[in-house]
């Protein structure tokens, strides 16, 4: 699961990052409207929420919601605001914002907003099968044969990203940039270690792997039905 927080308080915009990134997500952060702007727009489908500060230098949260809802409309957007008029916060919803969180905030309260907004944005199941292995992305459990399966969070969100494409090979480039929140040419092989990982606690003993290997390419979790 991936985040853009945009927020010229530094002190803020690493108080959202540390928390969202100790959950499992992949965080970038931008500092003023328009890099925040720019990255919103070139990675749109790569963002499962995005958390937007109101007034920004450069590009202002509410400029920036009406240009990114011009192309999207999905994308959940909380905006984060110190403006606190009934006026302030009805502007801010007709402008294309999901949700909007009063400054301060604690961290507990803006992470059940995303969650909600992210479960309203998902289409699908939240758990996923693949022939013994079940994960329950509310619970945030894995179970094979109803055992409990201990997952580090890297691993649990990479099963998760495979289990979602399941019936697609997930090309190492996507995996690296949706579960690592790496974009530059890099040496991919980090997720080999972690694939394996998942391999040893999620196979039978002798079966083949619920991860296939798609040569030159990534992995893949079979559909079976
Ligand atoms: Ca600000």
């Amino acid at each position: 699961m991936r985040i853009l927080i945009v927020e010229d308080e530094s002190s803020i915009a690493n108080f959202i990052r540390d928390g969202m990134e100790e959950e499992g997500f992949a965080v970038d952060v931008a500092s003023n409207g328009k890099d925040g702007y720019s990255l919103a727009i070139d990675n749109i489908e790569e963002y499962d929420v995005i958390l937007l500060d109101w007034m920004l230098p450069g590009m202002s949260g509410i400029e920036i919601i009406r240009n990114l809802r011009i192309v999207n409309n999905e994308i959940p957007i909380i905006l984060l605001t110190a403006k606190d008029s009934v006026d302030d916060v009805v502007f801010g919803l007709e402008s294309g914002a999901n949700d909007y969180i009063r400054k301060p905030f604690s961290f507990e309260e803006l992470l059940a907003r995303v969650r909600v907004l992210m479960r309203k944005n998902e289409t699908g199941p939240v758990i996923f099968t693949a022939k013994d292995i079940e994960m329950d992305i509310e619970k945030h459990t894995v179970t094979h044969n109803e055992n409990h399966i201990d997952l580090t969070q890297k691993e649990f969100a990479l099963l998760e990203y495979l289990l979602r494409n399941k019936g697609k090979v997930c090309r190492r480039t996507r995996i690296i940039a949706k579960v690592w929140n790496i974009h530059f040419d890099y040496d991919n092989s980090v997720i080999d270690v972690y694939i394996n990982a998942l391999r040893k606690k999620l196979d039978d003993h002798g079966s083949p792997s619920i991860i296939t290997t798609v040569r030159g390419i990534g992995y893949k979790i079979e559909d079976e039905e």
